[in-house]
C-alpha cells in the first residue's frame, strides 16, 4: 500500500501521454477526480496501485466476460506466446476461431479477423459500399461504431439530419455521407428510406445499444430495419462488438431472430487481447481482396496470441454457458438498485439487457439518445465517487454500460448494493 501513488502515476502519465490516457473516457473527465491505476485483476476484482481492491464493472468494456486473468485464458496466451507472437503467414488457430464464429453466429458464413472493433466497422462499411456501389450510410444517434471518420457522427436530436462531425479532423464531406436517425424510431427510418433509400449502401446499428448507456431495441424496430434494407437493396450491418457472445453464445441476432447481412465483432472474441472481426454471407465476403476488389489488410490481423485468448474464451463460454447465471445476477442488481432508488425518492431509470445495465439518474425512460441526454450528470458523478470510495469500480461516464462477468458472485452483487444504498444518501 503506497498512499498517493495513483496521483503520482497520474502526474507522470500527463507528462508523456496525450491527456494522460490512451483512450479518452479513462481520464475521468465526465465524473471528475483522477483515475485509479490498475495493478492487477482477478475474476470480478481489480487492485489499484495503492493496493485497494474493487469490484470491477468495466471489465475492459465487456471484453472480460470470464473476468480477469481466467486461468484457462492465461494458459492459452502463455502457450501461444512461447511459439512466436506474429508471423505474417496463416496459422491453424485462425481457422479454428473462424469456425467457432461461423457456427455460433447464424448470418456469418465467412469471417475476416482484424485488430479492433473500429477496424471491423470501418471495413464492413467499405465492403457494403463495394457490394452495393452506393456511398451513403445510415447510423443511429447514440450508437458507437469506433472512431473511423464516416462513423464518428452522432448529429443533433429530432428527425433525420445529415451528420455533423463529432470530432475535429473529420472532413465535413465525409460526415455528409452519413445519415443519422433516432434509435427506436420506426417512422423516422421509414421516412428516411422513402427519401433516399436507393442511395444508401448500409444501415449500421448496435442491435442492443450499449454506448449511450444500455438501450434495448423496441419491439418491431429491428424487424422494420431488416424489411427496409431488403426492399431497398441496402446491407444491414449489426455491430455486435459488445453484444456478440455476451447476450448468448452467438449474438443479439440469435436472441431477436433477425439476420443482418454483415456482423461486426470485437471485445469478447479477443478475450482481453486486441482483436476485431467482420463477417457475413459468402456472396458478400467474396468481394474482399484477394478474391474481390474491396481491399482490406493487416500486418497483425489474426495475431496468434490474440486468437489464442479469444479461442479459449469462446471455448470456455461454449463449455460452461454461463449466460443465464450472469443475467440472474445482473437482474438482481438492477431490480434491487431500482428499489433503493425508489426508497431514496430519486427519479431514475435502470435499463438492463442480459448481463449489462445502466442507471440513468433524473429520467423516467430511456429509449433513445435524446432521452439519455436528459440524465443528471451531477448525480452520476457523485455516485461514481462514492462507489469508488466503497470499493466499486464503475465506468467513469453516465453513458456507459456496467458489465457483469461470469466471475461476479452473489457476494459481489450484495457488496455493490450495500455501497449503492449508502452512496444514494450522498445524492439526496
Ligand atoms: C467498443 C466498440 C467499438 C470499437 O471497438 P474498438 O476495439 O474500441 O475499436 C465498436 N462498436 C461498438 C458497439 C463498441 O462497443
Amino acid at each position: 500500500m503506497t498512499k498517493g501513488r495513483n496521483a503520482k502515476l497520474w502526474t507522470e502519465a500527463l507528462g508523456v501521454i496525450a491527456g494522460g490516457v490512451n483512450s479518452p473516457v479513462r481520464a475521468f473527465k465526465a465524473v471528475g477526480g483522477n483515475p485509479v491505476f490498475v495493478e492487477r485483476g482477478q475474476g470480478s476484482r481489480i487492485w489499484d496501485a495503492e493496493g485497494r481492491e474493487y469490484v470491477d464493472y468495466i471489465q475492459s468494456w465487456g471484453a472480460m466476460i470470464l473476468g480477469h486473468a481466467h486461468p484457462r485464458v492465461v494458459k492459452a496466451v502463455q502457450a501461444a506466446a512461447e511459439k512466436g507472437t506474429s508471423f505474417g503467414a496463416p496459422t491453424e488457430a485462425e481457422t479454428r476461431i473462424a469456425s467457432r464464429i461461423c457456427s455460433a453466429i447464424p448470418s456469418v458464413e465467412r469471417v475476416r479477423l482484424v485488430n479492433s472493433g473500429t477496424e471491423a466497422c470501418m471495413s464492413a462499411i467499405r465492403l457494403a459500399r463495394g457490394f452495393t456501389q452506393r456511398d451513403k450510410v445510415v447510423k443511429f444517434a447514440g450508437c458507437y461504431h469506433g472512431h473511423s471518420d464516416y462513423l464518428l457522427v452522432a448529429a443533433g436530436s429530432g428527425g433525420a439530419t445529415f451528420g455533423v462531425p463529432d470530432s475535429a479532423g473529420v472532413p465535413r464531406s465525409f460526415a455528409d455521407q452519413t445519415l443519422v436517425l433516432p434509435y427506436n424510431d420506426v417512422a423516422a427510418a421509414e421516412e428516411s428510406f422513402r427519401q433516399c433509400g436507393s442511395e444508401v449502401a448500409a444501415v449500421i446499428i448496435e442491435p442492443v445499444a450499449a454506448n449511450m448507456g444500455v438501450v434495448p431495441p423496441r419491439e418491431g424496430f429491428l424487424e422494420t430495419l431488416r424489411d427496409l434494407c431488403t426492399k431497398n437493396g441496402v446491407l444491414l450491418i449489426f455491430d455486435e462488438v459488445i453484444t456478440g457472445f455476451r447476450l448468448c453464445y452467438g449474438g443479439a441476432q440469435k436472441v431477436y431472430g433477425i439476420l443482418p447481412d454483415i456482423t461486426c465483432l470485437g471485445k469478447i472474441i479477443g478475450g482481453g487481447m486486441p482483436i476485431g472481426a467482420y463477417g457475413g454471407r459468402a456472396e458478400v465476403m467474396r468481394l474482399l481482396a484477394p478474391d474481390g476488389p474491396v481491399y482490406q489488410a493487416g500486418t497483425l490481423s489474426g495475431n496468434p496470441v490474440a486468437v489464442a485468448a479469444g479461442l479459449e474464451t469462446l471455448s470456455v463460454l461454449d463449455d460452461e454457458r454461463p449466460y443465464d447465471e450472469i443475467s440472474r445476477r445482473a437482474e438482481k442488481l438492477a431490480s434491487e438498485m431500482g428499489r433503493l432508488l425508489e426508497s431514496a425518492g430519486l427519479t431514475a431509470r435502470v435499463n438492463r439487457v442480459g448481463s449489462m445495465l445502466t442507471c440513468f439518474f433524473g429520467v423516467k425512460e430511456v429509449a433513445d439518445y435524446g432521452q439519455a441526454g436528459g440524465l443528471s450528470r451531477e448525480a452520476f458523478s457523485i455516485l461514481h465517487k462514492e462507489m469508488l470510495a466503497r470499493g466499486v469500480h464503475l465506468p467513469p461516464s453516465p453513458f456507459e454500460a456496467w458489465f457483469l462477468s461470469a466471475a461476479h458472485t452473489e457476494a459481489d452483487v450484495d457488496q455493490t448494493l450495500e455501497a449503492f444504498g449508502e452512496s444514494l444518501a450522498a445524492i439526496t
